[in-house]
């Protein structure tokens, strides 16, 4: 026996993008449509922004101010750029292969965009955005911003030279990763050349799924296409993938948060009584000042 993770259920791409804003057009995957909430935690979100072209702007776009409390936002460049800003005075670019993990925590305001050249030049953007949830316990954990490029990725090298994994956060085969993270979690961007074959494990304990972000993949016995989501059941460790041509695959796995979870909009607590007093918080000019 191989010990493979059976898969759940295969989840094709949404039909139609929503737009945050006027510059990230994303497909969301969840919570929206497919009620996986239980079987995703401790990811509450996932918004994949497939290659789209842009064209010239001299007005980058993207999404003006707003405000988060409660969880983190972890945001992937695969094509363009995307530039942030926060009220906690942190700020950064992140290009292909750069992750941006900000923890909102007590809560922040941020504003985030096309970077200003890649704006006025246009060209294909694609990104990913992940809201990882936080526990009770550090859900007012104060705002931090880790700003990880991708030098600062470890990497792991497959068999054969065919390809290769960036440890975003967790641990790859021993490999850990370079996100500090509030709870045990992975985060894999990895980056496979056709003839691809490898596997690696999760703990059991672990909600486990992966997007396919290009190209497609086989995957513990399941045909996966392009930007098909794949949700595992937590039934062994192994995740086994092989691949006749190029792809990526996004892989996200987790100690579900066995906790409730009260949301409204960009407010994720465990009550509806915190709910109000983050947007009480939020209207006294509580979460700081941004431009
Ligand atoms: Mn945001």
């Amino acid at each position: 026996m191989k010990n493979l993770k059976s898969v759940k259920i295969i989840l094709s791409r949404p039909d139609r993008p929503g737009m945050v804003g006027d510059g990230f057009r994303v497909f969301n995957y969840f919570p929206s449509g497919n009620n996986i909430r239980k079987e995703v935690s401790p990811f509450l979100m996932l918004d994949f922004g497939a290659s789209h072209y842009f064209p010239p702007s001299d007005r980058p776009r993207g999404v003006d101010v707003h405000p988060h409390r409660g969880f983190e936002t972890v945001t992937i460049a695969y094509k363009g750029a995307v530039a942030h800003h926060d009220s906690a005075g942190n700020s950064g670019i992140i290009r292909p292969g750069d992750v941006q993990w900000m923890t909102a925590g007590s809560g922040v305001l941020h504003k985030e965009y096309h970077e200003e050249n890649f704006s006025k030049q246009g060209g294909d953007f694609e990104m990913a955005q992940i809201w990882v949830n936080l526990p009770k316990a550090h859900k007012m954990t104060a705002p931090k911003y880790q700003e990880i490029t991708s030098a600062g990725v470890p990497k792991v090298k497959l068999p054969d030279d065919k390809g290769e994994v960036s440890v975003i956060a967790g641990n790859f085969n021993g490999i850990k990763g370079a996100a500090s993270t509030f709870t045990p979690l992975n985060m894999f961007d990895i980056k496979l050349k056709a003839g691809a074959n490898f596997s690696f494990d999760i703990p059991k304990t672990h909600n486990t799924s992966l997007l396919v972000i290009e190209g497609n993949i086989k995957v513990n016995g399941s045909e996966a296409q392009t930007h098909d989501f794949v949700l595992f059941r937590d039934d062994a460790e192994k995740i086994e993938i092989s691949t006749d041509i190029d792809a990526v695959v996004l892989v996200l796995s987790g100690e579900p948060i066995d906790e409730p979870i009260a949301q409204y909009g960009p407010f994720v607590m465990n009550t509806q009584q915190e709910l109000m007093e983050a947007i009480d918080d939020f209207n006294a000019g509580k979460f700081g000042k941004l431009d």
